[in-house]
């Protein structure tokens, strides 16, 4: 199957050329023809399926015919990052088919917004604060908007934007195209689901696991020797890009620095940054400026950086969602990635929740040569501590059934040597320095 079938307009068709797609996702496969027809769509699906792709084309061939200079299309999203990674792929895709996109999100000027607006757009990519605000201000109308796509709806909801949401979808017209995407389907994204889909056809991608390209590992450690063990495991691994998740905003930019100090290209990406650093840093990873990104869970929502090698959780996740969507951003697109989580006693509990969703237990691996023993040093103090549990794990675990007993398989190092990764060899430390992110 290729994308010719899909019989899209030739100027999507180029914009897929362009691209180098060749062959189409599953989830491509399923929802492309779908969306073609008009029907609503619920697309369980995390980041790396190729899910913006699945609803951007058949956006693009619909909007081919009809007017120009009219708000057709919305995709709402939850983070600033997304929403400029929506907004890219429908350029790509799009770029000769002259149909225009506006990104709408706050902590940016909103002049430049309205400008672009007023100049007229088919399509609008937005977060849900910024896109209410122009539209209380009257520079976006979606009474006549035709297609309505909201993109990572779990998300959302764990920002608290389903109030937003909902407000949204009242300013639209009942007679429209929905499509909803979530990587996991808790019970409000149920609700909302029910609320604003007819009659939706579903399609999954992943069955809301990890896709199988990643190999999974726990390291045990103790909170003060984390950045060592992290120093430690970068000097020892073969990696391209890292992306390293913290608990906190101040832990990520703090560790991006200690990074930088040890001379590693690196950067963070949090939510106290300007918008032109998180760009800066998001770029600079993208093209391999920066080696290393560090990043919390929400500054990192939807990343999109095909060559990820390695996933580092230098704090464990809050939820076992959570760790989906972070290793989601490795293994993507049919390569290899590696998931390294580094876990405190106090995780064990999440630990065994993380087995549960993957089906299986993590493996878990000590760091040949690693001094365990360390002592902490005092200027290590705050990151010493460990790590806030989450209230709201303990109970969705018991919800679960409870963990089972915390064994550790050999299913990882199995994977591993399938893949002829070089792990742990001799020292293979990346090259220049000094090089401070933006953070
Ligand atoms: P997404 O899940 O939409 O974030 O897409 C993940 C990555 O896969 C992006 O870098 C896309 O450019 C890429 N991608 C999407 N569809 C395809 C395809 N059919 N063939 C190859 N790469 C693709």
């Amino acid at each position: 199957m290729n994308f010719e079938s899909f019989g899209l307009h030739p100027s999507v068709a180029a914009g897929v050329a362009a691209e180098g797609y060749v062959t189409p996702t599953p989830i491509q496969l399923k929802a492309i023809p779908m969306v073609l027809q008009g029907v609503d769509l619920m697309g369980l699906a995390q980041t790396g399926t190729g899910k913006t792709a699945a609803f951007a084309l058949p956006i693009l061939h619909r909007l081919m015919q009809g007017p120009r200079g009219r708000l057709r299309a919305l995709i709402v999203a939850p983070t600033r990052e997304l929403a400029e990674q929506i907004h890219q792929a429908i350029e790509s895709l799009g770029r000769a088919t002259r149909l225009r996109s506006v990104t709408l999100y706050g902590g940016v000027g909103l002049n430049p917004q309205v400008q672009k607006l007023k100049r007229g757009v088919e399509i609008a990519v937005a977060c849900p604060g910024r896109l209410l605000d122009l539209i209380g201000q009257g520079h976006v109308d979606l009474s006549r908007l035709e297609v309505l796509v909201l993109d990572e709806a779990d998300q959302m909801f764990d920002m608290g934007f389903l109030p937003d949401i909902r407000r949204i979808v009242k300013c639209t017209p009942r007679e429209r195209q929905t499509m909803l995407f979530s990587a996991t389907m808790p019970a409000e994204i149920r609700h909302l689901a029910q609320e604003v889909l007819r009659a939706p056809q579903t399609v999954q991608a992943g069955d809301s696991v990890p896709a199988e390209t990643v190999s999974h590992a726990v390291y045990p450690v103790a909170p003060h020797l984390k950045t060592a063990l992290l120093l430690e495991l970068l000097q020892h691994t073969d990696t391209d890009s890292v992306l390293v998740f913290t608990r906190t905003k101040h832990r990520a930019k703090r560790l991006g620095e200690q990074l930088a100090k040890s001379g590693y290209r690196a950067a963070s990406l949090q939510g106290n940054l300007s918008q032109g650093r998180r760009q800066a840093a998001m770029g600079g990873f993208r093209d391999g400026t920066y080696q290393i990104l560090v990043a919390t869970d929400i500054a990192a929502r939807g990343i999109d950086v095909s060559q990820i090698s390695h996933v580092i959780n230098y704090d464990v996740p809050s939820t076992p969602e959570a760790y989906i969507h972070r290793i989601g951003r490795t293994g993507r697109a049919a390569r290899r990635g590696d998931a390294f989580t580094f876990a405190t006693e106090e995780d064990r509990d999440m630990l065994r929740a993380i087995d549960r969703v993957l089906g299986t237990p993590v493996e878990r691996r000590t760091l040949a040569g690693f001094n365990y023993r360390a002592q902490a040093p005092a200027r290590d103090q705050e990151f010493a501590r460990p790590p806030r549990q989450a209230g709201s794990y303990a109970g969705a675990e018991r919800a679960r059934g409870g963990g089972g007993p915390g064994t550790y398989a050999r299913r990882g190092a199995d994977k591993a040597r399938a893949t002829g990764r070089k792990r742990f060899q001799s020292a293979s430390r990346p090259a220049a320095r000094p090089q401070t992110g933006p953070a």
